[in-house]
């Protein structure tokens, strides 16, 4: 029998990567669910593939979405919650600020389903032990936030340890928290962590092990801008990887993945986006058979049940964890390479 991986989808809305990208608008909130849901569903219809939509609430609580949305969960995928906000910089939310966020979230999905969520994901990979610990209260079971990749933590390392203002003893504790804290995030193998007396999965999105590069379907679709012959052999040789190393992947999948420049004249600056959305299906239907030759694809609410069975999981204890000073310097919109 072959062994249990995922895929999702993380429905961002035409709205919150122009939020990203600071472009003017955005504040009407305007969508394209009309056109990637029926075209996201049709494609995973045809191909028997049962998936996690991570959904924003603030496009569940406007009734123009209720339709689109509607039909996600009507054709049984799972439906999991992608923060209310869509702002990447969720880590440095407070508790009081993330309680809100996620009442308000699982207020509006309700209103479309009767799925009680689970699943979180934040948006730009976006998490911190905050988070987790109201993701515990909240009974949530899985949290798959963390994208194990040694890009983003370096740059975060590099700007605290920089930080003219801070001294030697400041700078030596943070390396060491900062340390923990990224640790935690480089692990590809599902994990759990321990947050007083609950716990929760971490399901980390997959990357090539080792090297940590992304191979998510966004990720291969950008690469197949260049060489589709490039992107098929990365991607086939990124699966030998974790097959030998015994890792099943969670992947994802975004509407862009769907979608070209004709679909979204705004965001015709995103990656791949000059790419015909006939061409990307086609690319993304041949990615998903090789996943499909070594593994049984499920949402990731499965995956989560599966590894917590069967498997000895780690556990981190989020209590070692510590939040980031919130700083207005990060707190500001992030390059679009965030979204990759
Ligand atoms: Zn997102």
């Amino acid at each position: 029998m072959k062994p249990i991986a995922s895929l999702s989808l993380d429905l961002d809305n035409k709205w919150s990567y122009m939020k990203t990208h600071g472009d003017a608008g955005w504040e009407k909130f305007p969508s394209y669910l009309d056109t990637i849901v029926p075209r996201s569903l049709n494609f995973l219809k045809e191909r028997d593939l049962i998936i996690t939509f991570f959904i924003v609430g603030q496009d569940a609580a406007l009734d123009e979405n209720h339709e689109a949305l509607a039909q996600v969960s009507g054709a049984n995928h799972e439906i999991g919650n992608h923060s209310f906000n869509h702002e990447p910089w969720l880590h440095l939310y407070s508790k009081a600020e993330l309680e809100t966020e996620f009442e308000k979230t699982e207020e509006a999905i309700a209103k479309i389903t009767n799925q009680t969520l689970v699943g979180f994901r934040g948006p730009g990979y976006s998490l911190s032990p905050t988070v987790l610990e109201v993701l515990a209260e909240r009974n949530y079971e899985y949290d798959c936030s963390t994208l194990p990749t040694y890009i983003a933590p370096l740059a975060r390392a590099y700007y605290f340890l920089k930080s003219p203002e801070m001294s030697d003893e400041e700078r030596e504790k943070r390396k060491k928290l900062f340390g923990k804290f990224a640790d935690g995030f480089q692990s590809l193998k599902p994990y759990r962590w321990q947050i007083g007396e609950k716990s929760l999965v971490e399901i980390p999105v997959t990357t090539l092990p080792v090297f940590k590069t992304p191979i998510h379907f966004s990720y291969l679709l950008y690469l197949a801008t260049f060489s589709e012959l490039a992107a098929k052999t990365y991607f086939k040789t990124a699966l030998r990887f974790c097959v030998v190393n015994r890792l099943a992947p969670s992947l994802l999948l975004h509407p862009l993945d769907f979608l070209d420049g004709t679909d979204a004249a705004e965001l015709k600056f995103f990656p791949a986006m000059n790419l015909a959305a006939e061409k990307k299906m086609e690319l993304l239907s041949d990615f998903l058979e090789s996943f499909s030759k070594h593994y049984a694809l499920k949402n990731v609410r499965e995956h989560a049940r599966e590894v917590s069975l069967n498997e000895k999981l780690a556990t981190r204890n989020v209590a070692h964890l510590q939040n980031q000073t919130p700083d207005p310097e990060i707190r500001r919109p992030q390059s679009e390479f965030r979204n990759l």
